[in-house]
């Protein structure tokens, strides 16, 4: 016989698990579906048995926005651990803020040259301003010019080519060109007015947005599995857009990453939480956990991120790759969602867009409104 629901909603990673809170809020029944094992999706995350350092198995998060909404929408949820990130990378051996700043040209040149950048910086672009390198890389001053491709070739390109695993020829160009150079010496990794890490963890925080008598979670659930043995009145769909249609018109290409975690037998491994790696060997950065919610132990937990593409059954989704021919590619499935009735696509994987975490929620909380 036929399960019969009202709300069917694929994915409990942030993007579902917002649509469901919501459509409980209004009084309505909602079943959520997830493969995994967990409620949470990309954003879970769990206590290390050994440590007891809470660890983001699919990668650091942290917080930050400028929407209002999204900020007071999820204090309903948690309480936050206030929290600036700083991130670092190693170039030429030495630790450098990224966004290169002001102190970053103190790291890498000699006082002289440092001096001399610094004021033509200042002097042209005002202190405190963002400067794209692309602007450096055109500027009619050869020592901005330096500036510019220095930043490119050491912070830019090879983090990048590690990234996604191609030549930078072969990536949208713009992306390049928008790298920024901060004339200030401000070393926050993100300028949004809200920065934070949920006080006690994602996955509380997760707990508490699924926790309504109207919403029933299954996990270890496939949709695939149960297409056709499930009715819904409307279904909101969180998982990649392309499998729905069963690659109808070939596969999306996502990248994603090995991510090796490896306890420590120090009190911290390393400067800060996150460091960069453009230049030297084959993982992207390496992530220290216990600085998130600034937990003690006397070890410590790191982990290594290694790009791969992705491959079904290896690894998981991580970042659309931005290529104009795969937008196209999305584009011709995004007209398939369209003429479906009572069937919503959302969350990163249904819109095929890379969100940070306040956008998907905006994303949902949008979605919901807009649905009768
Ligand atoms: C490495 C990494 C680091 C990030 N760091 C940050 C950060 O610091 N700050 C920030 O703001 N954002 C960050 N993000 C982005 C953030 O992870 C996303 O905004 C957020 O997870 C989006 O949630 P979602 O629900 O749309 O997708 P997901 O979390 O991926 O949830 C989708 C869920 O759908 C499930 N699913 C898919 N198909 C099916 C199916 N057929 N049947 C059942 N279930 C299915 C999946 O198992 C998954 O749990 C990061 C992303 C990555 C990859």
């Amino acid at each position: 016989m036929t399960e019969k629901v009202k709300n069917l909603i694929v994915g409990c990673g942030l993007s579902g698990m917002t649509a469901a809170a919501e459509l409980a809020a209004r009084g309505e029944r909602v079943l959520i579906v997830d493969r995994r094992e967990h409620i949470g999706g990309n954003i879970f995350d769990a206590r290390d048995g050994q440590t007891g350092i809470t660890v983001h198995r699919y990668g650091p998060h942290v917080f930050h926005t400028n929407d209002e909404k999204v900020w007071n929408y999820l204090s309903r949820f948690t309480d936050w651990h206030y929290f600036m990130y700083r991130v670092k990378a190693l170039i030429d051996g030495r630790e450098v803020n990224i966004p290169f700043n002001l102190d970053s040209l103190h790291r890498v040149f000699g006082r002289k040259t440092a001096e001399t950048l610094e004021e033509k910086l200042v002097c042209r672009f005002g202190f405190n301003r963002r400067v794209p390198i692309g602007e450096l890389k055109n500027a009619d001053d050869a020592d901005l010019r330096f500036l510019g491709q220095y930043v490119y070739e050491k912070v830019f390109a090879g983090y990048t080519a590690k990234q996604w695993g191609m030549s930078l020829a072969e990536l949208d160009a713009s992306v390049g060109e928008r790298v920024p150079v901060y004339t200030g010496r401000d070393d926050r990794y993100f300028h949004d007015k809200y920065q934070a890490v949920p006080d006690r963890g994602y996955t509380a925080m997760s707990a508490r947005m699924l926790d309504n008598p109207l919403i029933e979670v299954r996990l270890a659930t496939d949709f695939r599995d149960v297409r056709g043995k499930i009715s819904y009145e409307r279904l909101f769909y969180s998982g990649a857009v392309d499998e729905y249609f069963d690659y109808e018109f070939g596969r999306l290409p996502y990248r994603s990453a090995e991510i090796v975690f490896v306890t420590r037998d120090c009190e911290y491994a390393q400067s800060g939480p996150q460091i960069n790696y453009p230049e030297n060997y084959d993982f992207t950065r390496s992530v220290e956990y216990k600085y998130y919610l600034d937990e003690r132990s006397d070890k410590t937990v790191v982990s290594y991120e290694y790009p791969q593409a992705f491959a079904e059954g290896k690894n998981e989704r991580f970042y659309p790759v931005p290529r104009a021919e795969n937008e196209a590619l999305y584009r011709h499935y995004a007209d398939r969602a369209a003429a479906l009735q009572n069937v919503y696509f959302f969350g990163r994987l249904g819109d095929y867009r890379y969100y940070n975490m306040d956008e998907a929620v905006r994303r949902a909380l949008d979605l919901i409104e807009g649905v009768k």
